[in-house]
């Protein structure tokens, strides 16, 4: 009897953070169909991309090859001789301007044990701190939120603990396209058992249309609103003051920045009536267990940390956290975008959090190591940007991340790689970031490895290899390894269990995280004790905080700072589709997805169109003050007035052309939602 070639392997999709896990069944390279088998965050469900958008493995346009730059081409290499260039520039640069002269960009679509690799590499390699990811453009300042007041950045609870709340408040998320089966859970609890909606959000999305209510602020005026619905309730003496006593410090403080926030100045500024935001405190109020969900819309602005305090203040008055369907979910948008900031790949923590400035700690991870480290922040990604404009920062070595197209301020970007004495990018496509690149190393994507993710709810969960990596080229950790072994490291991992071995002796988060319980569908949500025990609830019996009590945090507000005016008339706001992965890069590639959804478009209000003589199918041109794409529009109701909404998918039109380089004041979040444009009809 033939031995038959058919497999069934079990993975964790790569398209979100929601963490759904199925099983792929292949034959030899072709994918039969995915299914899911109970995965813990998603039982049997998933989502279009989940589903079918893996046919990108098998394209022709893999990379197979490293690339040398010559001139303004590129040859192909062996390893050997393009890991010993790689080495050989890295450690002339090092030698000419010291080791913060060089920087890495750890990708959060990539495992955790990759991302800990590039960490490791960049610290006790090279000697920097230079280390960050895409976390940098999307979660940071609901992270910062969480550490200000309740002490870990992580989600509260688990999805399925969503589903028992009786209240969800969903700011700034359009979670039915960007965390399609996490807002399934939210839809079915809505529909069948009671829970009540609430939806703010300036884009009348799916779930806005679904809410009991819908709030549509003016943009960036969301953390007046969220603020103002505190102070009422604390003066209509409607917080939980049983709560506050026993479990929050800071209230007094915390009362008395609330001053400006009546519900008269929330009209004001944010355009939402007084009357209606009082039915919404006392929803809020007379709700036995709310939790806030909340995404780009709240922190991709100048005030995203802010906002994202505000929303955690507003959670501990009402006394929402230490309770199943209680607490606080930023989601995540990348599928380990939490997994890559846990293991170290942060400017100022080493994994599992823990300070680069600690000398207790740097004290562990030297006698781990075998190394000396630096000892302070490093620079972000946006930091970084600047200091290759202004020569400090000479060589970049970035992997599984489409900086040139997925940072802000697309031409400035680009203009700063152009810059760079050295550039390595490590991808599985040649993609726009590659242009600049001197060296481009061929990667595997997620099907063609073994490591961990961690999705949005903390859950660290094992992928299987289902193929072998496609001929040439190889999976993102081993490369890494032997970019470090190429400078002289004796790094002697043959798989990636052993560095999840070594995250667990050096980080108290993940003290009990091995394989062996993470076998098949098992998964831990961390921290995970040495025993294994690990935490579905974040807050049982104590906040994160010595003295275990959370913070209220006192906030003030400032307006936003790239505002339509007479030349720009225009709001921009952007996000995802959902059949598309951010810049497309990989959805593109599966036809059937492309033929669906082809490309990208501008959403615009039936008044502006009216008013602008546009229809759907117009092309148009979109003018900023940092630079232009051109698409058609789609008329729409969704996006109302002179608001305009554009999906971020598109390498051909870039949303992030249009966007310039402010950002959150606290994290250096580019402020992506705050663009003022001006519209022409071609
Ligand atoms: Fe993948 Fe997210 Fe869809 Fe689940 S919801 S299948 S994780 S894209």
């Amino acid at each position: 009897m033939r031995e038959s070639r058919v497999r069934r392997t079990k993975t964790v999709c790569t398209y979100c953070g929601v963490g759904c896990s199925f099983d792929v069944w292949t034959k030899d390279r072709h994918i039969l169909k995915v299914e899911p088998e109970q995965g813990p965050t998603n039982g049997i469900s998933t989502c279009v991309k989940g589903k079918f958008a893996w046919d990108f493995v098998n394209s022709q346009d893999r990379l197979t090859k490293p690339l040398i730059r010559e001139g303004d081409a590129f040859r192909e290499a062996s390893w050997d001789e393009a890991l010993g260039l790689v080495a050989r520039r890295l450690s002339e640069i090092k030698a000419q301007d010291g080791p913060d002269a060089l920087a890495f960009i750890s990708s959060s679509k990539c495992t955790n044990e990759e991302s800990y690799l590039m960490q490791k590499l960049a610290r006790a390699v090279v000697g920097t701190n230079n280390i960050d990811n895409c976390s940098r453009y999307c979660q940071a300042p609901a992270t910062v939120g969480l550490f200000r007041t309740v002490g870990y950045g992580g989600d509260s609870g688990s999805m399925t603990d969503i589903a028992k709340a009786d209240l969800v408040l969903i700011v700034g998320s359009n979670t039915a396209e960007s965390h399609p089966v996490l807002a399934t859970r939210v839809k079915r609890a809505h529909k069948l058992h009671g829970q009540k909606l609430i939806v703010a959000d300036i884009r009348e999305h799916e779930m806005a249309r679904r809410a009991d209510v819908f709030l549509r602020p003016r943009p960036g005026t969301d953390l007046v609103w969220l603020s103002a619905i505190s102070r009422y309730l604390l003066d209509q003496g409607l917080a939980k003051t049983a709560f506050l006593d026993r479990w929050v410090n800071g209230l007094e403080a915390y009362r008395a920045s609330l001053e400006p926030f009546t519900l008269e100045a929330a009209e004001r500024y944010c355009g939402l009536a007084a009357e209606t935001l009082k039915k919404v405190a006392h929803m809020i109020a007379d709700a036995p267990d709310v939790c806030i969900l909340w995404a780009m819309g709240v922190t991709q602005h100048s005030m995203g940390s802010d906002t994202s305090t505000a929303i955690s203040n507003l959670l501990l008055i009402t006394g929402n956290y230490m309770r199943p369907g209680t607490g606080a979910y930023p989601l995540r948008g990348h599928n380990n975008v939490q997994g890559a900031s846990d293991h170290g790949a942060m400017p100022n923590n080493l994994p599992g959090y823990q300070h680069v400035d600690d000398p207790e700690v740097r004290a562990r991870f030297e006698a781990g190591w075998g190394v000396k480290l630096p000892t302070t922040k490093g620079l972000d990604n946006h930091e970084m940007v600047d200091a290759i404009q202004d020569g400090r920062l000479k060589a970049l070595y970035i992997f599984g991340e489409e900086m040139s197209l997925v940072d802000a301020n697309t031409n400035y970007v680009q203009d700063a790689f152009a810059k760079l004495e050295f550039f390595v990018v490590q991808d599985i496509f040649f993609s726009e970031t590659c242009r600049f690149a001197d060296v481009v190393l061929p990667a595997a994507p997620s099907l063609e490895k073994e490591g961990t993710f961690t999705s949005t709810e903390r859950r660290i969960q094992r992928l299987y290899q289902v193929f072998d990596p496609l001929p040439g080229s190889r999976p993102d950790w081993r490369i890494i390894r032997d970019v470090a072994n190429h400078l002289g490291a004796n790094w002697s991992y043959e798989h990636p269990s052993e560095i999840m071995d070594e995250v667990a002796s050096l980080t108290p988060l993940f003290a009990g995280v091995s394989y062996g319980r993470l076998e098949g569908y098992n998964s831990l949500q961390w921290p995970v004790a040495a025993d294994g025990g690990d935490q579905p609830l974040l807050y049982t019996e104590k906040f994160a905080f010595p003295d275990g009590k959370a913070r209220l945090f006192p906030l003030s507000w400032t307006e936003p700072v790239d505002q339509p005016d007479e030349e720009y008339d225009l709001h921009l706001n952007n996000g995802r589709l959902l059949e598309h992965f951010h810049e497309g890069n990989l959805t593109y590639r599966v036809e059937g997805i492309r033929r669906n959804t082809p490309d990208v478009f501008v959403e615009v209000s039936p008044e502006l169109a009216q008013e602008r003589g546009v229809q759907s199918g117009t092309r148009v041109e979109l003018i900023s003050r940092y630079g232009h794409v051109r698409l058609r529009a789609l008329v729409t109701d969704r996006v109302h007035g002179k608001q305009l909404y554009m999906p971020m998918n598109s390498t051909e039109s870039p949303v992030n052309r249009l966007i310039g380089s402010h950002t959150d004041a606290v994290t250096n979040t580019p402020a992506y939602k705050e663009a003022a444009v001006r519209m022409r009809v071609l």
